[in-house]
């Protein structure tokens, strides 16, 4: 055997490992074991931002209430539009937003109408303050409005009865606006997950402290702060935890039962000093504990009393994908949203990018569009998994499947936008 072959089938080993999972398969073990949870709060509107929703939201109300204007101009009995040259009505009264007229209108009338006055009796169209000539109190107009124009109908946004939000729904701006627009002060969301984290092993120093020699600074605790936060899960911070067998163990005993979900990072490899799956062993049950990927194999998932439990790698890089890939989506689910995975779309891809087949490979990527416009994917620089700069500078995934052996300029890719994600 050469040095070649003795590399080739190193690396071959090193893709392809039997313990591993596929990344599909360690999803729907994630998704059968977990539930949504079922307790729910009712909040005021604002505070319910990006909350989900607990319950359907139907309309109580017609939106908008009444017939009313959608231009500045003059409302008329279409009966009095010309079918060609000009007619001539006139001005009876006005109506303001807020300041409705009681006129009735009748043939040959009309009156003064603003945006979201209400139309008086006898009108059915609005004609634009830009198409008439007001000559005192005579108003003259051309044949450019048709039957109906310039009106918004009562309930053309909502109308009584109708579904506005759906059950499981995280709330946007929008929604939240719509709540406002049926009148509704609270809303009913399920509750915040509880979620805690540390990190684990003898290296790694907090912000502020000193970095003697070998230690570096834990920057996972960070980055699994702000993925969570972004989540709206509610947060406990259980900081550094020493490579230690006790330590450990007192730590997992501390969060069992007390959190929805505990995370760690680190020490999940098979190093003499990975204490994570062990202690999960001997306190709860481990599901699977090796995933195909790349970065990210040495994933754990498994449960200590009626806590999830997710082990991440230690790298910085791995903990986000392997968050984004199979945490972020559990919290989803257990949140009771509906929409849990990210989007995935096809886009060539402008770099060469290296593979080797026996994982899926999630690598960082730069979605933007080319010079004639086209929406097109390159990596970011080196692809380590210690290299969370990679992180920063991309904005998607660039998933590769688990066979791919290589991407040639302008093949298609999988592509997870950051924007789906996050
Ligand atoms: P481990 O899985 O514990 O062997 O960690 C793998 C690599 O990730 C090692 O180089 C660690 O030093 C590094 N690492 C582990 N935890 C962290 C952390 N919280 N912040 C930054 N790097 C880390
Ligand atoms: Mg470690």
């Amino acid at each position: 055997m050469t040095e070649n072959d003795i590399n080739k089938d190193y690396s071959c080993m090193d893709d392809y490992d039997p313990n591993s999972i596929l990344p599909d398969e360690a999803l729907r073990r994630i998704f059968d074991t977990i539930s949504a949870i079922t307790e729910t709060e009712s909040i005021p509107i604002r505070e319910a931002l990006g909350r989900v929703l607990a319950t359907n939201v139907t309309s109580e109300i017609n939106v908008p209430s009444g017939r009313n204007s959608a231009m500045d101009g003059y409302a008329i009995n279409s009966e009095d539009l010309p079918s060609d040259g000009t007619n001539t009505l006139k001005l009876i009264g006005s109506s303001f937003a807020g300041k409705p007229s009681d006129i009735k209108l009748k043939q040959g009338e009309c009156i003064r109408i603003m945006t979201g006055a209400i139309l008086p009796e006898g009108s059915d169209t609005v004609v634009m303050q830009e198409l008439v000539d007001v000559s005192g109190d005579q108003i003259n107009f051309g044949a450019d409005t048709k039957p109906g124009n310039n009106v918004r109908q009562a309930g053309e946004d909502l109308a009584i009865g109708d579904l506005v939000l759906e059950k499981g729904m995280k709330l946007t701006p929008a929604d939240i606006g719509l709540l406002a627009s049926l009148g509704l002060a609270e809303v009913t969301v399920t509750r915040k997950l509880k979620v805690a984290f540390f990190s684990t092993g003898d290296e790694l120093r907090s912000v502020g402290e000193k970095l003697d020699n070998g230690a570096i600074y834990d920057s996972n605790r960070y980055t699994l702060y702000g993925m969570l936060t972004r989540l709206g899960a509610d947060i406990t911070d259980m900081g550094v935890v020493k490579d230690d067998r006790e330590l450990m163990d007192e730590a997992f005993l501390e969060a069992t039962g007390k959190f929805d979900v505990l995370i760690t990072s680190g020490g999940v490899s098979v190093g003499e000093a990975d204490y994570v799956k062990e202690t999960l062993l001997k306190r709860g049950e481990v599901d699977f504990w090796k995933v195909a990927m790349k970065p990210g194999r040495p994933l754990t998932f498994g449960k200590l009393d009626s806590t999830y439990f997710f082990g991440l790698p230690g790298n910085p890089v791995s903990v986000m994908v392997t968050f984004y890939q199979f945490v972020q989506p559990a919290l989803k689910k257990m949140a009771g949203e509906n929409s849990t995975m990210p989007i995935m779309m096809k886009v060539p891809c402008i770099s060469k990018l290296k593979k080797r087949p026996g994982r899926v490979e999630y690598q960082r990527g730069i979605l933007e569009p080319d010079k004639t416009g086209r929406i097109v994917v390159r990596k970011t620089g080196a692809q380590g998994s210690g290299i969370l700069r990679s992180m920063g500078d991309a904005n998607c995934f660039i998933v590769l499947p688990l066979e791919n052996n290589g991407v040639d300029t302008d093949e298609l890719v999988d592509v997870q936008p950051f924007h789906g994600i996050v």
